[in-house]
């Protein structure tokens, strides 16, 4: 079987997740940063290391067939490209902000203002749909001093925990984009055969980050309750204890009903409740 070629960020924030979710997708490979591509040994794929610009027009243009990518990267190169999977990293906010002294209140009162960002297309579109007329001045780098240098009354910029606007006397004035990183193919080859027996592989990888297997002793005059409690991906394991009339519990749980129903399975009667994590789901 020939192979596929994955582009993912060479260095830099959504390098070492990628690398981590090829990893225990089972693929084998090796991962020095001094190489931009890497065969991987046990699976149809070659890993090239790009810079993260370049991969949306690498996967449109058929150089690489897949990618791995900010939402944010792809809707600036605007480029046409298949979107195979959200991933649930890389998550951030492309935001306006403007200074903490700043009277602009809503969106309207950009109108004639000056905005400093290095994502022209995107905040152009933004504002169109906003009918505003404003300023776009695009510069590459450190556009959080803009507005202290007199170059723009606002910025649209990448925003997570919002601690570098903070140290540049900004404060937050509109969402333009959330965006996380993203598995995209060249448009048309979302069919192929390995394609798709790498995104089983990815899915159940990151079905298992939201599932919990836990497992809970209980008197079994309680079980009913506990049972009633736990959904399981079909019905909980019961195993009989030593210790007369006790049973263990086996299930798994999603990630997010987490501590509610832990609180809840403690009330109805639960003891010794293990909790760990789970490596794969495959269904
Ligand atoms: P490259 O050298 O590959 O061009 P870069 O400096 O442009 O890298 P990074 O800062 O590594 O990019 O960010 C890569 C992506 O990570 C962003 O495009 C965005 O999708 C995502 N991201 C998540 N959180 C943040 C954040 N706090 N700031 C910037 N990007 C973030
Ligand atoms: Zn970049």
């Amino acid at each position: 079987m020939s192979s596929l070629k994955i582009a993912i960020q060479k260095s830099g924030r959504l390098n070492e997740k990628s690398v981590e979710l090829l990893k225990n997708c089972g693929l084998t490979f090796e991962n020095y940063k001094s190489s931009l591509i890497s065969t991987v040994s046990n699976f149809p794929l070659e890993i090239l290391f790009l810079r993260d610009d370049d991969i949306p027009e690498y996967v449109q243009d058929g150089i690489a067939d897949i990618g791995i990518v900010g939402e944010n990267v792809i809707n600036e190169t605007e480029v046409d490209v298949h979107y195979l999977q959200r991933l649930g990293f890389g998550k951030c906010m492309l935001k306006i902000a403007v200074p903490n002294e700043s009277e602009l209140k809503n969106i309207k009162d950009l109108e004639g203002k000056a905005i400093a960002t290095s994502y022209p297309v995107i905040l152009k579109k933004y504002l169109q749909e906003n009918q505003v007329n404003a300023t776009i001045r695009t510069i590459s780098g450190s556009v959080e001093i803009s507005p202290g240098l007199g170059l723009s009354d606002a910025i649209c910029d990448i925003v997570s925990t919002g601690g570098t606007l903070k140290s540049n006397g900004l404060k937050p004035f509109a969402d333009v984009l959330a965006s996380e990183a993203i598995l995209i193919s060249k448009n048309g080859i979302e069919h192929n055969g390995i394609i798709k027996e790498l995104m089983q592989r990815i899915q159940s990888v990151l079905m298992a980050k939201e599932t919990k297997y836990v497992v809970l002793n209980v008197d079994r005059t309680n079980l009913d309750t506990i049972l009633s409690l736990l959904p399981g991906v079909k019905s909980p394991t019961v195993v009989p204890l030593a210790e007369h009339n006790w049973v263990a519990v086996h299930t798994v749980i999603q990630e997010r009903d987490f501590w509610e129903k832990i609180n809840k399975l403690k009330a109805a009667g639960a003891q010794g409740i293990v909790v760990m994590p789970v490596e794969k789901v495959i269904i």
